[in-house]
């Protein structure tokens, strides 16, 4: 576990060094939990959004984009329930002064329990090979059964104090805490405060106070910027259900603990999109979903065994059923986006809330109904961050030297071609920008000429450029470069004519949703 902390600790400045992630005003010392995007991170960033998008709105003719403004109208925030609703759980440790959000110290110590179990399960797996019967083990071991207990145990009591009826039972989540002797990771004490309810929406005024100025919300969700332009979007585009509406903008929650950099961010930015149904077909729109969304996770190559679904035990108000998608960090499995069957709770709401008809007539059933919807959420950051942490290597090469590699699948590389003229003389520099001059207009090219070729390929491997050709001598006399591959590092003589289809079809957005049909 420690090397894996290390590991987070070298892909976090590996991100700041290679101009992908810096601290917000890190000039006056960056501001808690809020990042700037340096020039890879941009672009890894917009490829990301980029699939998404296209796997959205270019792969499903029923499916349409918007871009909803920040701000809405307050009252959007009743109706949805996050004025009254939209709240963590916090404690604060007396003597550490650190503050926690009471259900992530239980969910913690439930992870506890699932590991001791994980563990004595793998042991006996290492000890009983071929024979190993999993089922019949959990059955019989004592030290899982206990453990099993203890994880069953806290796990109801956990589910009837956060569906408690007239909201989360505060005094019942710290006295799970106390009983649970969970104490604080930095001064070890359980001298913990009660539980308060905390809620994560920035508040600001709009217009002068003279005029009456109103409170407004930073949106803490992209969601509802589609829900209340469902009608718009419905009549405009003809639209017949099921269809779906997706957006890709900036969210900002007030996290009460933001921590593994841009894990956790006061300021992130949401892939959502809802998609609209007829009621009683939810669950299996749910499943579609699910099994739609993890596809495209996995289509990116990082393999199956790094991610997995986690249930719901907790629903939120408006759901009826929920699952995340968790991926493999090294801080263990976590949350990348959240596929939620939302009900008809939204649209009903904001019906009541704004005193419009918000329904669907269906013309093959010849009647109204208020649509249900099933929303995928993800979140960009999150999802960037899980591909750095995939794809940073400290590689140890033959010579006994180390690279830092970064393997990026090549369609969300920031550069894809670096293009290096062997030395600074005999027009090789002009020759390099004249490929350049060509292939800029398909794929990110980035010319580089400064230190020895070697120095040179690493740099790109610690920024995932896919692919580099140097120009030397041979190029002036045929036409030919050399193309060496960031993965393998093996080099191979090309004609200058031919880089581009060698190359655009691995770096292009396409060949990944090609992969998806
Ligand atoms: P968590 O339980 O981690 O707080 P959540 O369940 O509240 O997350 P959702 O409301 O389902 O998250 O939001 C959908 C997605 O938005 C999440 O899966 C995540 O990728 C992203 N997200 C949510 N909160 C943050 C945040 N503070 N920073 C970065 N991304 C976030």
């Amino acid at each position: 576990m420690a090397q894996q902390e290390d590991v987070f600790k070298k892909i976090v400045s590996h991100c700041k060094e290679y101009g992908f992630v810096f601290p917000s005003s890190d000039i006056y010392d960056g501001l808690g939990a809020v990042y700037d995007y340096g020039q890879n991170g941009v672009e890894l960033k917009n490829n990301i959004k980029q699939y998404w998008w296209q796997s959205m709105v270019l792969l499903h003719e029923n499916i349409v984009g918007i871009d909803a403004a920040i701000f809405m109208h307050p009252t959007t925030w009743k109706a949805s329930g996050h004025v009254d609703a939209f709240n963590d759980p916090l404690i604060d440790n007396r003597d550490s002064k650190k503050r926690y959000r009471a259900d992530v110290l239980i969910e913690d110590q439930l992870g506890k329990y699932e590991d001791k179990i994980q563990k004595e399960i793998e042991k006996a797996r290492k000890r009983f090979g071929d024979k190993f019967d999993e089922v019949q083990f959990r059955a019989t071991n004592e030290r899982v059964l206990e453990n099993q207990a203890k994880f069953d145990n806290l796990h109801h009591r956990y589910q009837e104090a956060m569906n408690a009826a007239g909201g989360i039972d505060l005094e019942g989540l710290k006295q799970i805490i106390l009983d649970e002797e969970i104490v604080c990771p930095i001064s070890g004490t359980r001298n913990w405060t009660d539980v308060r309810q905390f809620n994560l929406m920035f508040k600001t005024e709009m217009g002068s106070t003279a005029d009456g100025a109103s409170t407004i919300y930073l949106r803490p969700e992209t969601a509802q910027g589609i829900f209340v332009n469902y009608l718009n979007v419905q009549k405009t585009g003809r639209m017949k259900i099921p269809f779906g509406i997706a957006q890709i903008g900036k969210a900002f929650r007030n996290e009460i603990v933001a921590r593994q950099f841009i894990f956790r961010m006061r300021e992130f930015e949401q892939m959502e999109m809802q998609f609209f149904i007829q009621p009683g077909t939810e669950l299996d729109w749910f499943a579609k979903w699910k099994e739609t969304r993890m596809k495209w996770h996995q289509n990116l190559g990082f393999g199956a065994e790094n991610y997995r679904f986690h249930d719901h035990d907790k629903l939120a108000h408006y759901a009826n059923a929920a699952t995340d998608i968790e991926f493999r960090m090294p801080f263990g499995f976590k949350e990348v986006e959240g596929i939620h069957s939302r009900t008809d709770f939204d649209l009903s709401q904001h019906a009541k809330y704004s005193g419009k008809k918000i329904e669907y007539f269906d013309p093959d059933r010849n009647e109204s109904y208020t649509p249900y919807v099933i929303e995928t959420s993800i979140g960009v950051d999150r999802m960037f961050l899980s591909i750095m942490c995939h794809s940073y290597e400290e590689q140890q090469l033959p010579d006994g030297q180390t690279r830092t590699v970064l393997h990026l699948p090549a369609a969300l590389a920031p550069v894809k071609l670096a293009v290096f003229p062997l030395t600074k003389k005999d027009c090789m520099p002009e020759k390099a920008q004249e490929i350049i001059n060509d292939l800029r207009f398909h794929f990110n090219c980035k010319y580089e000429e400064k230190d020895q070729i070697g120095k040179r390929y690493r740099r790109m491997d610690a920024i995932g450029c896919p692919y580099c050709v140097t120009v030397d001598q041979q190029t002036l006399e045929d036409n030919t470069v050399t193309l060496r591959d960031r993965d393998t590092m093996e080099q191979r003589r090309v004609n200058i004519s031919d880089l581009r289809s060698i190359i655009e079809d691995k770096v292009s957005i396409t060949s990944l949703l090609k992969k998806l049909l």
